[in-house]
């Protein structure tokens, strides 16, 4: 009879011990392990990373323009810049693009291309003191 009360024990032991794993795995799984929220729009990270910097690159700038007609290109000066404003263009725009002129990013400028003109207004807003969209082109 003693044995058969421990065995009883022993059962109820393991009934509890599986109740209580049960319970566990029913609980909400803490927030950091809860896969992120989608997010409407771009993070500013993923906005920087779609820009791309031609400075002191002749070779690299002309052949993104060639590439990317439909784009768009600030025209910002190296160093602080003084008082002299950023312009926002079209990739296809003749003041940023003629083949006459072979020093687009290789003097006092440097170039911030995008395939896309919302993330070079973004960095605008966040980098620039002074802005202008071209009369010329007219992005
Ligand atoms: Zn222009």
């Amino acid at each position: 009879m003693k044995q058969f009360a421990r065995l009883v024990v022993l059962r109820l032991l393991i009934l509890f011990a599986c109740l209580y794993w049960l319970e566990v795995q029913k609980r909400p799984a803490p927030i950091d392990a809860l896969p992120a929220a989608p997010r409407a729009g771009r993070t500013p990270a993923q906005a920087a990373a779609s820009l791309l910097i031609f400075d002191d690159d002749e070779d690299g700038y002309r052949a993104w323009i060639a590439a990317n007609e439909s784009g768009y290109v600030i025209n910002t000066p190296k160093g602080d810049g003084g008082s002299t404003p950023d312009i926002l263009h079209r990739a296809s725009c003749a003041s940023i693009s003629s083949p006459r002129i072979q020093n687009y990013t290789t003097s006092d400028f440097k170039k911030i291309a995008a395939a896309d003109k919302a993330p070079l207004v973004a960095w605008l807003g966040e980098n620039s003191e002074d802005w202008r969209p071209c009369g010329r082109c007219k992005p």
